[in-house]
């Protein structure tokens, strides 16, 4: 059922709980593809409603970001969710969400700030303000939907670990459960703005996972220094790549490592041309 108002999505959820059902949440942005689709068969699976969001939310876009040419697809979108066993598609407007007038600034608006420790590095550096919308976003559609469970998937492991410091530190009632990276057979990652790429683009943003995959190698062989490691990546590079961040963090709390071991994150955003791709590995 596809429903666009926060009222319709709280009349069902009431009903839901007064008979006991547990309830899933995917957020998502919408352009749905088989990442999403495997967050959303894992709500399926596990609780008794799942309720898919589909919103593509301004308060996370910077100035000169993709806000407007962002793909909308709320139709096939739809069409999948409704294939895939899923109870609600909530696709709300600006305005349904952040009311008359609907934006944008925090003089106008209460919105939640992840600590700086984990915001000023990696995406957050770059795209700031970034995950003060993504957070504020997280916690209406938490306070709207009440899920039991949420799925977030490990594409986007920065915002994974921030809205699991959220839920903690805010004392949120739901279990987040991660969800590991859908790949082509490639290895690129799946993601909307894959649409943006040529397919010339596309061949180069491979350089992304196989930049990944070669340290993950390297590190399986045995080599722990995160400077040689690094090092790795430039035999992957060309003039099509500028590379914003190549990164090795801790997976719980984004500290750096000098030292790879079991718990290191590998982070990498690279841009083609005027799109920006993200991804990552676990060394462990
Ligand atoms: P988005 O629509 O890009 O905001 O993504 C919605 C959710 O789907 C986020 O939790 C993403 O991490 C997740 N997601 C996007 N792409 C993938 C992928 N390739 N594999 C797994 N999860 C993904």
């Amino acid at each position: 059922m596809l429903v666009h108002t926060i009222n319709e999505v709280r009349e069902c959820i009431k009903k839901w709980k007064k008979e006991g059902l547990t309830v899933g949440l995917v957020p998502t942005m919408g352009a749905l593809h088989n990442g999403h689709l495997s967050l959303i068969k894992k709500s399926v699976e596990k609780c008794d409603k799942t309720v898919v969001s589909v919103f593509v939310n301004p308060i996370q876009f910077c100035p000169g970001e993709d806000l407007d040419k962002y793909p909308r697809t709320l139709e096939a979108d739809e069409k999948l969710c409704q294939n895939a066993g899923v109870d609600i598609v909530f696709a709300p407007s600006p305005k349904e969400m952040y009311g008359e007038g609907h934006i944008l600034s925090n003089d106008f608006l209460t919105y939640v700030v992840p600590p700086f420790f984990y915001v000023d590095k990696l995406c957050g550096k770059s795209r700031v303000g970034h995950f003060d919308g993504v957070c504020t976003v997280v916690n209406k559609l938490f306070n709207i939907v009440q899920p039991d469970y949420a799925f977030f998937g490990q594409k986007d492991a920065q915002q994974l670990i921030i809205i699991k410091k959220m839920v903690k530190d805010l004392n949120i009632p739901v279990e987040i459960i991660p969800c590991p990276i859908v790949r082509e057979e490639s290895g690129l990652a799946l993601s909307s703005r894959n649409k943006y790429l040529s397919e010339t683009d596309k061949k180069e943003a491979l350089a992304l996972s196989k930049i990944l995959f070669n340290i993950k190698a390297c590190y399986d062989k045995g080599i722990k220094d995160v400077d040689a490691l690094s090092e790795t990546a430039y035999g992957f590079l060309n003039e099509h790549h500028s590379l914003e961040y190549l990164e090795f963090r801790d997976k719980e709390n984004l500290e750096q490592k000098t030292l790879a071991d079991d718990n290191t994150q590998v982070f990498i955003a690279l841009r083609i041309g005027s799109v920006r791709l993200i991804d990552n590995i676990l060394l462990g």
